[in-house]
């Protein structure tokens, strides 16, 4: 799946790219029908401000075109944070004797997902390290209809889990299917086998090859809404992206289709693990948000996450450069959410510290739709049929006005009084300005019903 020497050959021969190179491969990206991996190299490769700028001018009309002003925001969930694995990069690993141990009963998942309601939350990512309490993989399973079970307050609920939890079988990923999942997601944290190992000490993590074919395997179970990323600052970050490049390719050619979403996560520090204090391999700021960019022009219709590792400052960067999904309000400590107690039992440290209701102020002030919107799973909108709506840029008329009666529904229930002053502002102004009239007449009748009092109304 992965060729190293392919990799270094293809790096090797795009190192200088000349200017009408450049120029052909920008040109190419505003077809919108994605990059090949000599492509990304040659933008990779960029060098000057003026070629920079054009490639985050092509990002930035290419996220437009295919997703608007929409930015989908979640919260992850905690759910335990033992581990048998030794990643040198995590506070969770199993040496590690800095961190508070522990595993959320039943009813504390509850309380922490009742408290991720009770901010405005509607998707979750449900996450954990690889070491189950006695009832084994079923913890998990237990752990999902836990959270979907929770209602709280005025239409209070969480309508999608996604899971990120380690590589399963196609017998468990079966269960997991069953367990009504949206994604499924895996970082392959480095591609470069090498790297991986110096890494990886102990554990079943320490399987390169278990892990990289994780998603084959979910995809065989029929798990095809799917996400994978690269742990960036521990192999060189070009390398890992036409990597990952491989492995989508790889997925496209085998199932027909690719990954639902990218993650883009660098490396945090974290307690007990120095290596996150000192990437091998750090990765620039102006590097991030060039291979931001460069993703998202090479997959267009493939969601890009950025999580709350970053400053408020690095993800309003990223925002206009093709991010499509973001979380907010964001804990990394098992218990999070429902408890203020200081302990450190945290995986990282974060970048952006801000409540959910400050973060969906900021990005409306900005200009941007927040979504809480579920519908495309819920309908069955998933994998190559996802992409089949998408493709012709479809999805407006679902996604849009799905972002109108979720934020609708937020500003009604959950924002503050600033928030929801400038949250009404802006859904007048866009659904005035919709330029699709199908789009605007979809959500002028959902954010009616919304305001009437009906909860989770989307198309
Ligand atoms: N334990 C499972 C696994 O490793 O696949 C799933 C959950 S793990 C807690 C989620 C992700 O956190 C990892 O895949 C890794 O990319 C990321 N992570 C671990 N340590 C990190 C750090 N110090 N900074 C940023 N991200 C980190
Ligand atoms: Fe465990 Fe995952 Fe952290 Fe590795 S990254 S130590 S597997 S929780």
């Amino acid at each position: 799946m992965i060729n190293e020497a392919l990799i270094a050959d293809i790096l090797e021969r795009n190192s200088q790219p000349d200017e009408n190179c450049i120029n052909d491969v920008l040109k190419k990206a505003m077809e919108m029908k994605g990059l090949n991996s000599e492509d990304v190299a040659v933008l990779m490769n960029i060098s000057t401000p003026e070629q920079l700028a054009a490639l985050f001018e092509s990002a930035r009309q290419v996220k437009d075109e295919i997703y608007g002003r929409r930015l989908v925001v979640f919260a992850p969930l905690y759910v335990s944070n033992l581990c048998a694995n030794e990643c040198l990069y995590c506070a969770f690993r199993v040496k590690n004797d800095a961190i508070v141990r522990r595993a959320l009963s039943q009813t504390e998942i509850a309380e922490d997902t009742k408290a991720l309601i009770d901010q405005g939350h509607k998707r979750v990512l449900l996450v954990a390290g690889e070491a189950y309490p006695k009832q084994g993989f079923q913890y998990i399973l237990d752990a999902i209809e836990t959270v979907y079970s929770v209602k709280s307050g005025n239409g209070g609920e969480i309508r999608r889990v996604n899971v990120n939890v380690a590589p399963l079988s196609v017998e468990d990923f079966k269960r997991l299917k069953n367990a009504q999942i949206g994604t499924y997601q895996i970082f392959q944290e480095t591609y470069h086998r090498e790297t991986y190992a110096k890494v990886h000490t102990l554990g079943k993590k320490t399987d390169y090859d278990y892990r990289l074919e994780a998603i084959d395997r979910a995809m065989e179970a029929g798990i095809d809404d799917v996400g994978i990323g690269v742990l960036f600052g521990l192999a060189d970050w070009k390398f890992e992206m036409l990597a990952l490049m491989q492995h989508i390719k790889h997925l496209e050619d085998k199932f027909g289709v690719g990954p639902h979403t990218l993650s883009v996560p660098r490396l945090e520090p974290a307690s007990g693990a120095d290596l996150a204090s000192h990437p091998p391999k750090p990765v620039a700021d102006i590097d991030f948000r060039k291979l931001v960019a460069i993703l998202r022009l090479a997959v267009p219709y493939t969601g890009i996450i950025m999580s709350t590792r970053e400053t408020p400052e690095m993800r309003k960067a990223t925002y206009a450069l093709g991010v499509s999904q973001i979380s907010a309000g964001s804990k990394t400590n098992p218990g999070g959410y429902a408890d203020d107690e200081e302990v450190d039992s945290s995986q990282f440290s974060l970048g952006d510290h801000r409540s959910l209701d400050e973060v969906i102020r900021s990005i409306s002030e900005l200009g941007y739709i927040p979504s809480f919107c579920t519908g495309c799973y819920r309908l069955g909108r998933t994998g190559a049929d996802f992409m089949d709506l998408a493709k012709p840029g479809d999805i407006k008329t679902h996604c849009a006005p799905n972002a109108v009666s979720t934020f609708q529904e937020y500003l009604m229930d959950y924002a503050s009084p600033e928030t929801a002053a400038v949250g009404n502002a802006l859904l007048d102004e866009v659904i005035a300005t919709m330029d699709n009239p199908i789009a605007a007449e979809r959500a002028k009748s959902l954010r009616e019903q919304v305001i009437k009092g009906k909860h989770d109304v989307y198309c």
